[in-house]
C-alpha cells in the first residue's frame, strides 16, 4: 500500500505492525494487510472487534451505545471496525488463531465467473458475496454449497481470506457427480447459491508458538494432489500478504502436464514469495508433454528431496488414497511428527 500520510498500527501482543491512513477503519486495515482479527457485523452494533487503544488517538466513529458504553470507551475501549487512526496508535486485541473463533455462518453468493482448465475437468469458480458481507476463515479451510435437496458439498476456499467481495472455489468435475455435473453442464454466471462457512481444521499454523523448534519456525511442506491445490492457493497468497519469509516446499502432483492447472500462477506466485519452493510432479506424463521434471507419486519425491521431516509441518491435500498414504509414510518412514501432521481428504458425501 502506497500512502501519503501513513499511520502505524501495532498490533499488541503480537507486535505486527502495519501502516493505514485516516480514512481506513483499524479492522479494514489490519484485514486487507492479512492480519485476523475477530469481527462479526462490521457496523459496529455486535461489539465482536472491540480491543483496547493502548497509545495513540482514534476516532471512535459510529459505535452503538449498546456495543460500546460510555465506562468502556473511558477505559480505552474501541469497536476496530468503526475507529480510525488519528496518529500512530497501539492496540492491543486477539488475533484470530484457531478455527474455533470464527463464526460459522449461511449466505448466499451468485457465481461471478467461471473458466474451464485443466483437461476440461477443473473449474474455477468466483463467487460474489453479498454486498458490504465478507468471510472470514483461516487459509485452508472449507465451505460446504448447500443443495437443493438438503444435500451439502464440499469444497476448499482458494482464494485468500483478505480478498474482498469474492470468494474462489477449484472444482474438479466427477464422473457422474451430482453438483460437479451441474457446474460444468449446467451453472451459468450470476446464478445464486447459498453455502455455510467456513468450515474444517485443516488451515495453516503460523503462529511461531504452535510450530517453532529451536526457537525458528518449522518449515511447511505443502503437497497437493489434483484440486488438493484450491487450499495451498489460498495458504500461499495469505503468505505473499502478510510477508512471510518462513521456508515452504509445495509440491503440486497431478497426472499429466495439462492436469498442472495452477503451474504457471504458481511460478508467478515464486516471485512474490522468495520463501517458496515448487516442485511439480506427474505420476503419468503424455508422450507430447516432454517432460523432464520429477515423476512418481507426489508424497514420495517429497520424501527423497527433504528426507528428514522430523523438523517440518506437513499440510496435505487432496485424494484419500494419497493423503492416507502421505500420512503414514511421513510419520513412520520421515520422523514427521504426528502432531504436525494436518490434512484435508477429498472425500466425497454419503449417498
Ligand atoms: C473437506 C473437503 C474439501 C473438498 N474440497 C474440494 C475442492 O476444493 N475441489 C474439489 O474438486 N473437490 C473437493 N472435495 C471433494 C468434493 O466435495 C466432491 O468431489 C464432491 O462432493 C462431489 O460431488 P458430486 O455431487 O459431483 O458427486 P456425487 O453425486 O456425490 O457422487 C457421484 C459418484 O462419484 C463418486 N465420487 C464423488 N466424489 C468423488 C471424488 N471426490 N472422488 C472420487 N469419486 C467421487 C461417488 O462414489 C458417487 O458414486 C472436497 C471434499 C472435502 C470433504
Amino acid at each position: 500500500m502506497s500512502l501519503s500520510n501513513p499511520l502505524q498500527i501495532t498490533l499488541q501482543p503480537s507486535g505486527h505492525q502495519f501502516e493505514t491512513d485516516a480514512q481506513t477503519t483499524l479492522l479494514q486495515a489490519a484485514l486487507d494487510q492479512g492480519f485476523m482479527l475477530p469481527y462479526g457485523c462490521r457496523n459496529g452494533a455486535c461489539g465482536s472487534c472491540k480491543g483496547k487503544v493502548l497509545s495513540g488517538e482514534v476516532d471512535y466513529g459510529a459505535a452503538r451505545d449498546g456495543a460500546l458504553s460510555a465506562a468502556e470507551r473511558a477505559q480505552g475501549m474501541a469497536l476496530f471496525c468503526c475507529a480510525k487512526a488519528l496518529t500512530d496508535v497501539v492496540i492491543e486485541c486477539r488475533e484470530v488463531g484457531a478455527a474455533r473463533d470464527i463464526p460459522i455462518r449461511t449466505m448466499p453468493c451468485r457465481v461471478e465467473s467461471m473458466q474451464i482448465v485443466g483437461q476440461d475437468d477443473v473449474m474455477l469458480l468466483k463467487l460474489k458475496l453479498p454486498a458490504n458481507e465478507r468471510l472470514q476463515f483461516l487459509p485452508g479451510q472449507y465451505i460446504d454449497i448447500l443443495l437443493k435437496d438438503g444435500k451439502r458439498r464440499s469444497f476448499s476456499l482458494a482464494s485468500p481470506p483478505h480478498q474482498e467481495g469474492f470468494i474462489d472455489l477449484h472444482i474438479r468435475r466427477v464422473p457422474d457427480g451430482h453438483f460437479t455435473g451441474h457446474v460444468f453442464d449446467g451453472m451459468k454466471v450470476r446464478d445464486i447459491l447459498r453455502f455455510e462457512g467456513p468450515l474444517g481444521s485443516f488451515f495453516l499454523r503460523d503462529k511461531p508458538e504452535s510450530n517453532a523448534v529451536d526457537g525458528t519456525e518449522r518449515p511447511a511442506l505443502l503437497v497437493a494432489g489434483g484440486t488438493g491445490m484450491a487450499p495451498m492457493a489460498s495458504i500461499i497468497q495469505h503468505a505473499i500478504q502478510v510477508g512471510s519469509t518462513r521456508r515452504m516446499a509445495l509440491y503440486f502432483g497431478a497426472r499429466t502436464r495439462a492436469d498442472l492447472y495452477l503451474h504457471q500462477q504458481i511460478l508467478d506466485w515464486q516471485k512474490q514469495l522468495p520463501s517458496l519452493e515448487y516442485v511439480p510432479v506427474l505420476s503419468d506424463p503424455a508422450p507430447q508433454d516432454d517432460w523432464t521434471g520429477r515423476t512418481g507419486l507426489v508424497h514420495h519425491v517429497a520424501m527423497q528431496d527433504i528426507g528428514n521431516l522430523s523438523g517440518w509441518q506437513a499440510y496435505v491435500c487432496g485424494a484419500p488414497a494419497m493423503v492416507d498414504a502421505a500420512k503414514k509414510d511421513f510419520t513412520q518412514a520421515a520422523n514427521l511428527p504426528i502432531e504436525h501432521f494436518y490434512a484435508d481428504s477429498f472425500t466425497y458425501s454419503a449417498t
